[in-house]
């Protein structure tokens, strides 16, 4: 087999083909506690990023805004609440369990956003439709991003944002730290929750092969989106990506 057809699933090298399941494997694991988990790993960090994202996004009252990977819902939560009703949010993932219980939770939070179940490499939406195009730590995850990026650029509107929430390349100093934190404790919190030490093991390592902030931007910039920039929160644990499509 030529290496064209392997790809990462954390340190691991994987058939391509193989990467969706074990990605879904993580996700089906641990969507009933996934929500706990943020809090817990992050102590609470997630919620100061998320809404970080949300207030960079420029969106508006009445705007139509589309959350890929969106899991449990957190983001199309924030943008619900801003558009209002004239507006649309659109919750879309590529995993049942997760998606289910975004759904579930926005609905009880008297939120009926509409829920599609999608591989954001093959977006089922048309050309040109949307305000903004949100993607919160799950690119990392995709096979392949460049075909995802494309995907989403080609859905905006003219003029519109694209968002990417994702965890990046940590100040240097401060990585050996944070690899003790994210390799040691991480798994350890992941197994006393959740029973699942492996899948919090593939969180720390996808982030390690994940493409760093100008890797990003670069990958960006090649599907077409401009005036690309970023922001670093927390010394580049994390990055936000803003881009648009003109
Ligand atoms: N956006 C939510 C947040 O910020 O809390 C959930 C992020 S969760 C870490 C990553 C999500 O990406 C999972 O729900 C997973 O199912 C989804 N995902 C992974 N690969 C995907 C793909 N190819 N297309 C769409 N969603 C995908």
């Amino acid at each position: 087999m030529s290496n064209d057809n392997l790809t990462h699933f954390g340190f691991q090298e994987v058939n391509e083909g193989d990467k969706e399941k074990k990605v879904a494997e993580v996700f089906d694991s641990v969507a009933s506690r996934y929500d706990l988990m943020n809090d817990l790993m992050s102590a609470g960090l997630h919620r100061l990023w998320k809404r970080f994202a949300v207030a960079q996004s420029g969106v508006r009252k009445g705007a139509r805004v589309l959350d890929i990977a969106g899991g449990t819902g957190d983001l199309s939560l924030a943008f619900a609440k801003r558009v209002g009703v004239e507006g649309q949010v659109l919750l879309t993932d590529i995993n049942n369990a997760m998606l289910t219980h975004g759904r579930d939770r926005l609905l009880d939070r008297g939120y009926p956003v509409p829920a599609t179940q999608c591989n954001a490499e093959r977006i089922p939406f048309k050309n040109d439709v949307f305000d903004c195009v949100m993607v919160s730590f799950g690119l990392r995850n995709m096979t392949h991003k460049d075909a995802a990026l494309a995907e989403m650029r080609r859905v905006l509107k003219p003029g519109g944002r694209l968002l990417a929430l994702e965890f990046s390349r940590v100040w240097k100093p401060l990585a050996p730290l944070y690899d003790l934190y994210s390799f040691k404790v991480i798994p350890k919190i992941g197994q006393l929750v959740t029973h699942d030490a492996p899948s919090y093991r593939y969180l720390a390592e996808s982030i390690r092969v994940h493409p760093d902030q100008e890797g990003l931007k670069s990958l960006m910039e090649s599907v077409g989106l401009e005036k690309v920039e970023y922001f670093n929160l927390c010394f580049g644990v994390v990055a936000l990506h803003r881009a648009y499509k003109f």
